[in-house]
């Protein structure tokens, strides 16, 4: 018996087009799960690089900045896929400004969609997941759950919001059968660190500071998400994982 083979399980994949969320979503499939990809942009080459795996697939179009697609999210799930085992809430957005500056919009916007959105989505399959008496919740937290950045006010209030929702929610479904834990990514390279990339010295600032050397590829983060995604991780409750390259041990 292989602990992490998700054969037979069905993931739902929020932000599932690019970046993380695409390569969180092949990993999953690559290990054996039917996928769920959530979003608001076509998932055709999402799609496309499932289909070799012969997994199942399945888009649902759905804006998470508000709450109102959550219950859809799930049900429809069930109805197509016939179970929910997997959710890895991984959508986010960030917004750069000075603190001095940062605007009321900038602040909702991001905390609904890194925080208030993520729960009512794990609220909703939670429902499901206690019926089933089994279930992974993965969150996609952030080095900003444990450090403070700059200029990015609501996404560090997000992001180590998420930290302690996922402690919270690990408390209280731990002895249902659900497992909820978080994965803190380093920099990678995705549009969410377009900006820091193009700017020469932050870029080279922190790949300084990066033990491994080198920004992270979308890829190497699969496995951490396979993991606490599988029975490998059945006795992991609560936990944010950094997969940094080694950022938070310098
Ligand atoms: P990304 O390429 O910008 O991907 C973000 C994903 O979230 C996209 O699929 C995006 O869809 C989706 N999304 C955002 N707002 C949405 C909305 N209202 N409705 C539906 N989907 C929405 O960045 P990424 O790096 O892969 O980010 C994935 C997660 O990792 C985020 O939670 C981010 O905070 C976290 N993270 C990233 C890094 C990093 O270094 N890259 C580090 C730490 C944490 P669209 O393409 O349609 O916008």
């Amino acid at each position: 018996m292989n602990p992490f083979d998700l054969a037979g399980q069905t993931a739902i994949v929020t932000g599932a087009n690019t970046g993380l969320g695409q390569a969180i979503a092949v990993a999953l499939a690559e290990a054996g799960a039917d996928i769920v990809a959530i979003g608001r942009s076509p998932m055709d080459e999402t799609q496309t690089k499932i289909a070799p795996l012969k997994r199942r697939f399945h888009a649902i179009k759905a804006d998470l900045a508000t709450t109102e697609p959550c219950a859809r999210i799930v049900e429809e799930t069930c109805d197509v896929m016939g179970r929910c085992d997997i959710l890895i809430n991984n959508a986010g957005i960030i917004r750069r400004a000075d603190a001095i500056e940062f605007s009321e919009a900038d602040w909702d916007q991001v905390i609904d969609t890194n925080l208030k959105v993520p729960f009512f989505l794990a609220q909703a399959a939670a429902r499901v997941m206690l019926k089933q008496g089994r279930g992974k919740i993965v969150n996609i937290a952030s080095l900003l759950s444990f450090q403070g950045g700059i200029r990015i006010p609501s996404y560090t209030a997000s992001k180590s919001g998420l930290a302690g929702l996922t402690r919270l929610l690990a408390c209280e479904w731990a002895a249902k059968g659900i497992n909820v834990n978080a994965i803190a990514p380093g920099y990678f390279v995705t549009n969410n660190t377009d900006a820091l990339r193009a700017d020469k010295e932050r870029n080279a600032a922190i790949l300084a500071r990066i033990p491994a050397g080198h920004w992270g590829e979308p890829q190497e983060i699969g496995g951490a998400a396979v993991f606490l995604s599988s029975r490998a991780s059945d006795y992991v409750h609560g936990i944010v994982l950094p997969v940094d390259g080694g950022w938070l041990a310098r």
